[in-house]
């Protein structure tokens, strides 16, 4: 059982550039929570459609997150520089928590792989409300930057890979956590 959600709250919210991160992370989270409901793994999805700014909504979903029964929290953002890139920049997976690193790189990997982007690999940040106020083992998810020309190119061909390796690296996380319940 994991809990997944976007990390902000609609269109105009979080980062823009060829695509507006705020509604494009709803799509995504949408999108792997539907192929959760295939799968024998339950996933909860969090969509926060209620806060009107940026502090609410990082209290929104770390509360939400830590009400729910799970082995693993799950955010899912798209990054940015400033400007206009027309080269490629790439995937990367944060974490707080340094248990999470391998997990944090195979992801990464995955992403980058089913998305032909390069592959920045697990990034430890220590100054993210969110990874420090969810109480679980957690993974921030950057799929691609929302200003790279070659970044959103290859994840508008890509979109239904992204979700699929995003899933399948999630779930096989479940799986093997629930053989070691007595280590989490
Ligand atoms: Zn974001």
């Amino acid at each position: 059982m994991l809990t997944i959600s976007a990390g902000h709250f609609g269109k105009g919210t979080g980062a823009n550039g060829f695509i507006d991160e705020g509604s494009e992370v709803m799509e995504v989270v949408t999108a792997i929570q539907a192929r959760f409901q295939k799968s024998q793994i339950a996933a909860q999805c969090i969509i926060d459609r209620q806060s009107k700014n940026q502090a609410q909504n990082l209290r929104y979903l770390i509360a939400a997150h830590n009400q729910t029964k799970r082995v693993l929290d799950v955010s899912i953002h798209f990054n940015a520089v400033s400007g206009i890139r027309e080269v490629g920049i790439g995937t990367e997976v944060l974490y707080v928590n340094p248990n999470l690193k391998s997990f944090a790189a195979t992801m990464s990997a995955a992403i980058a792989k089913a998305g032909g982007f390069k592959d920045r690999g697990a990034k430890y940040r220590s100054n993210l409300a969110w990874l420090n106020g969810t109480v679980k083992p957690a993974i921030l998810i950057e799929i691609c930057f929302v200003n790279s020309r070659t970044d959103v190119q290859a994840y508008e061909k890509n979109k239904t890979q992204i979700v699929e390796a995003i899933f399948m690296a999630l779930e096989s996380y479940c799986k093997k956590s629930k053989n070691n319940l007595k280590k989490l």
